[in-house]
Order: structure tokens, then C-alpha cells, then sequence
């Protein structure tokens, strides 16, 4: 073990204490140590216990823990502070401008345990609620930690999709007379991918040659099929070439998945096929849309389900159903949240502010609910026939009982509710708790169901079959939150819930007016659990919207 290793094991136990919150006297200490040992000119593997205590900067205590590491490779008080600190939350060290100090904040007030968490409460405003967090400084950590997950290999759908578009556009400019296209898991409108997969008809060469200059490409390999590289902040990036007479074989063999392809190349002996379609022809199969490509065989075996017929597409959504104002933590008010929301031609808004126990997000108590049904109230009569809808993200409380009295909840127009404190339960907490809210009477939709944040939180256990057997019985909606980080409930569910007859509700969960277009990734990644648009509650017109609110108090009135 070397000085350095030695130094950066005494720098860490330091940060994590200071994380802790100990006695700054005791960390500095080790602060210190970790510093006067990075800059010895002899290694202290090679000295003796008197002769580390000696040295400047290293006391005898200090020089104690020294001999053990060196025995023993580890340092046993850095492992007692390892094991009672989240995980996430020592990794929170990694992002730029975030100290010791700060992250005590984050996570002993904030509650926050891991950096994706920490990024979606930099989208939700909540940062700037804290001592020492102010606008600047949620905007610099939420462009800190992007950088830090980039780092990561992994990518949300919306980021590879933003690189991919940039490198398909330069190839289709400037080699116009070939075929470009995006091809892989992108293709499939996977939720998070590792690589940006494209697939063109021009030669390797040419490509090369364009992708040479550019500074945020490394250049891996050259195989006989494509190129590779390496994207600085980004993921790989897979250039397959093909011919025209082999173009729909490559597109098909490249979109994947490999299970899906083996099943349908299996009853096949050329790769000549021009277009997908003539492949699947060939093979006698009707023709599978790359969205669905990821579905098990027993659901897409359902051949009446296997057409893209009525399936969801952005620009069904009528209406923004789950949105903040600046009453609780968006960043918008009511009047331009409907003002930009009618602006895009759509036809409602439903407000849907965090209520009371949500104090990290300003959450409305029962005097500010009736402020803000008046301000609804008026904007209505000025707005109209745009309408908005006065609701509530309700939270799910430790107990699965609401926020509110029933005679409060009765005075919104629908009741969206969701879990947002203690997510780490087990899955026998989390069922109770979802199922009691599932059954409470007011309950309209039941928010991103699991708290997921794709590549950063798994979300609490829940037992999918039963919820979504809970949400038939009780005549409640399931959203699919079209956020980026959550597309909770996750679209592998979705064919089993619209069996039962459960809507699904696209839902943006926006903070500010820019989240509106979130909507687009639920409805792609609700494409993958085949939605058709009649089951989608945001697809509803205004008139079908309000008819549905009508009729489902009715029948929930009837169950209960
Ligand atoms: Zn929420
Ligand atoms: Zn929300």
C-alpha cells in the first residue's frame, strides 16, 4: 500500500465524518494527516511505528491507525463509517460542488439517500427550500450530477436520444445520397440504453473520415460490420453498415432484441431482404413494430393485439393531467401553466399541487386549497373553454390513509395519490399502504406507483397483480408518469392492467411549463406495453374527461 492509497483512505474517513456531522476538531485531524501524507517523500510502508508517529502532522493516534492499515489493508473506523452511510450517499462525494457540509444537508433534512433522488429534487425546486441552497447552486449540482451519471455507461432514453438525433442528422447532411437511420435499443424506445446504435449504407471510409475531427468521439474499433466509438459524457456509439439488397436483414438483426430476432431468423437461410417487412413475410410472420420487439412471446402471440392499430401516438394526448404551480414547488402559476398548456392546443389542465404533509414541497393546507379553487374558479371564467381541473397529489401517508379529511378530498375534481416519504419499506409496507389508498373512495389515479428513478433508485417492492386487481376493483386509474428518471408504472405491466380494464393516465408530472413535453416519453414507452390511445385517460377530449369523472365517482360510489 502506497502513501497515496494511504492519504486518500484518511481524506475519505474525513469527508464522511464531516458528512456525519462529527466534531470538526477530529476530522480535521484526519484532513490534515491525509494531506502532510500525500506530500512525504518516503513511503511509510517502509518506516517504522516510531517514525511515522515523528512525522509532522501525524500523531500518535493517527500513526496507530497507519500500522493497522498497513497490516491489515483496511482501515476498521473508516468501515464503521462506510457501513452506516448510505451508499448513495458517499457517492454523492463525486459530484462537483456538492462538500461534506451540503451533503449533511441533502441527506439528514432533505432525507435524500442517492444522487438520482438528489437530481429529480433539483427538477422539483426543492433544493432552494434549504439553508445554503440557493438557485445557482441547484442549478450548478443538477448539471454536476448529469455530468457524474453520464460518466456511468447507462442513459435515459431522452439523453441518448438527444446525442443520437445530432450524429444521424450530420450523416444524412453530409452523406445525402445513403440511407442513415437509428437502429438498436433506441429503435425499441428502451426506457435506458448503453449504446446509440445507427445503421447506414454508406461505406466505413466515408463515415471515418466525417467522424475524424470531431473532439467529443474516441475512435474504438473498425469490425467488418460497422464502426465503434466511444461518446466523452455519452454512451457508446455503434455505426453498422449495410447494403441496400441487405438493409432490412441488418436493420432487423441490429434493432434486436436477440430473442426476438433468433425466434424469427431461426425459420430463415438468406440475408437478402431488402425491407423488414419482406423479411417477416419470408418468414411468414406478420410484421412485429420494433417497439413491441421486447414483449414476451406469450403476450405478443396475442395476433389481435400484435397490429399497431389505435396505439398511442404524442400527439393524442388532449389534455395535462398531474401538474404543479407555484402554490407547492413548480416554477410556474396556475394562469401560465394553462396559458402554454392551451397554447399547444391541448384542452385541459389538471392542477395537482402536493398536499399538506409534503412540507419539503410547500404542500397546500386546507385555507390555501380554498384560495387556490377560487384563483381556478376565476381563471376558468377567463380561460374558458380551456378548463382547469382542481386536484391534489395527495400524499400516501406512513398508515396508506390520505392527507386529508374525506370532506376536503370531496372538493376536488379528481384525487391523485402517491407515496413520497418513507420509500424504504418492504413489500408487505408498501402493499398496505397502497392498497388502503387504492380503496379510499376519493382516490381518482394512483401516482408512479413503485417512486422509481430509472438508473438510481429501484423504487420500493410491490406486487404489480395485486395492485392492479386493487385499482379494477376500485375503479382507479393507474398513471404512467412520463417523467424521463420514472415512466412508473413501468410499461411491462401495462397489457396486464388494460386486460383488467384499468385506464392508464400519461402523465407529465410537470413542475414547470418546459415538462409538458415529457408527455412524449410515456407515450413511447407506453407504446411498448401496447396502450391504445381509448385507454388512456389523457387522451380523453374535455367533454370525454368530464363525462369519465362523472361516471367514475358514480361507480365508485356503487362499489363502496
Ligand atoms: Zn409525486
Ligand atoms: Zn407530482
Amino acid at each position: 500500500m502506497d502513501n497515496y492509497q494511504i492519504a486518500d483512505a484518511f481524506a475519505l474517513l474525513a469527508k464522511i465524518m464531516d458528512i456525519h456531522g462529527e466534531n470538526s476538531f477530529k476530522t480535521k485531524t484526519f484532513a490534515n494527516a491525509a494531506f502532510q501524507i500525500e506530500k512525504l517523500p518516503m513511503q511509510l510502508a517502509d518506516m517504522d511505528a516510531a517514525s511515522i508517529a515523528a512525522q509532522k502532522g501525524i500523531g500518535a493516534a493517527t500513526a496507530q491507525k497507519i500500522a493497522a492499515l498497513l497490516q491489515t489493508g483496511s482501515l476498521s473506523i473508516l468501515n464503521e463509517y462506510i457501513a452506516k452511510t448510505p451508499a448513495g450517499v458517499i457517492e454523492m462525494l463525486n459530484i462537483k460542488g456538492l462538500g461534506p457540509k451540503k451533503i449533511n444537508t441533502v441527506w439528514k433534512e432533505m432525507g435524500i439517500e442517492t444522487i438520482g433522488e438528489l437530481e429529480y429534487a433539483c427538477n422539483e425546486n426543492r433544493l432552494t427550500l434549504y439553508k445554503g441552497f440557493g438557485e445557482k447552486t441547484q442549478h450548478n449540482v443538477a448539471d454536476a450530477i448529469r455530468f457524474y451519471l453520464n460518466q456511468q455507461g447507462w442513459f435515459l432514453y431522452q439523453q441518448a436520444e438527444e446525442i443520437a438525433q445530432q450524429f444521424l442528422q450530420l450523416l444524412q447532411t453530409q452523406l445525402p445520397t445513403h440511407n442513415t437511420v437509428i437502429t438498436g435499443s433506441l429503435r425499441r424506445q428502451m426506457e435506458t440504453v448503453d449504446s446509440i446504435d445507427l445503421l447506414t449504407t454508406a461505406d466505413a471510409a466515408d463515415v471515418m473520415q466525417l467522424l475524424q475531427p470531431l473532439d467529443a468521439l474516441t475512435f474504438t474499433e473498425e469490425l467488418p460490420n460497422g464502426l465503434y466509438y466511444q461518446i466523452s459524457n455519452g454512451p457508446q456509439l455503434f455505426i453498422h453498415t449495410t447494403t441496400a439488397d441487405t438493409w432490412g436483414h441488418t436493420l432487423f438483426t441490429t434493432t434486436g432484441p436477440d430473442v426476438f430476432c433468433n425466434s424469427i431468423l431461426a425459420s430463415l437461410t438468406s440475408t437478402n431482404y431488402a425491407t423488414e417487412e419482406a423479411l417477416f413475410t419470408a418468414a411468414q410472420q406478420a410484421f412485429v413494430i420494433p417497439a413491441f420487439r421486447d414483449l414476451p412471446q406469450d403476450v405478443l402471440n396475442t395476433a389481435a393485439l400484435i397490429g399497431s392499430v389505435d396505439l398511442i401516438q404524442p400527439q393524442d394526448i388532449k389534455g395535462i393531467i398531474h401538474s404543479h404551480s407555484v402554490w407547492s414547488d413548480g416554477s410556474n402559476s396556475i394562469r401560465e401553466m394553462a396559458e402554454a398548456a392551451r397554447a399547444k392546443g391541448l384542452e385541459y389542465l389538471v392542477i395537482s399541487d402536493h398536499s399538506k404533509s409534503a412540507g419539503y414541497a410547500n404542500g397546500l393546507n386546507e385555507e390555501r386549497i380554498l384560495q387556490q379553487h377560487a384563483e381556478i374558479d376565476l381563471l376558468n371564467k377567463q380561460l374558458a373553454p380551456f378548463k382547469i381541473f382542481k386536484s391534489i397529489e395527495c400524499d400516501i401517508l406512513n398508515d396508506g390513509s390520505l392527507d386529508y379529511s374525506d370532506a376536503v378530498l370531496s372538493s376536488f375534481d379528481l384525487v391523485i395519490a402517491s407515496v413520497h416519504s418513507n420509500l424504504k419499506m418492504t413489500e408487505e409496507k408498501a402493499m398496505q399502504r397502497l392498497l388502503t389508498a387504492i380503496a379510499h373512495p376519493a382516490v381518482t389515479i394512483l401516482g408512479h406507483m413503485t417512486g422509481r428513478l430509472l438508473l438510481s433508485r429501484a423504487g420500493y417492492p410491490v406486487n404489480y397483480d395485486a395492485i392492479i386487481e386493487a385499482c379494477a376493483k376500485h375503479h382507479v386509474c393507474i398513471e404512467l408518469n412520463a417523467h424521463p428518471r420514472r415512466l412508473d408504472i413501468d410499461w411491462r405491466w401495462i397489457p396486464a392492467a388494460v386486460k383488467k380494464g384499468i385506464l392508464i393516465s400519461i402523465n407529465p408530472d410537470a413542475h414547470a411549463v418546459e415538462g409538458f413535453a415529457d408527455t412524449r416519453y410515456g407515450v413511447l414507452a407506453a407504446q411498448k406495453g401496447m396502450l391504445r390511445k381509448q385507454y388512456n385517460l389523457s387522451s380523453f377530449s374535455l367533454q370525454a374527461f368530464e363525462d369519465f369523472l362523472q361516471q367514475n365517482k358514480a361507480a365508485k360510489a356503487l362499489a363502496s
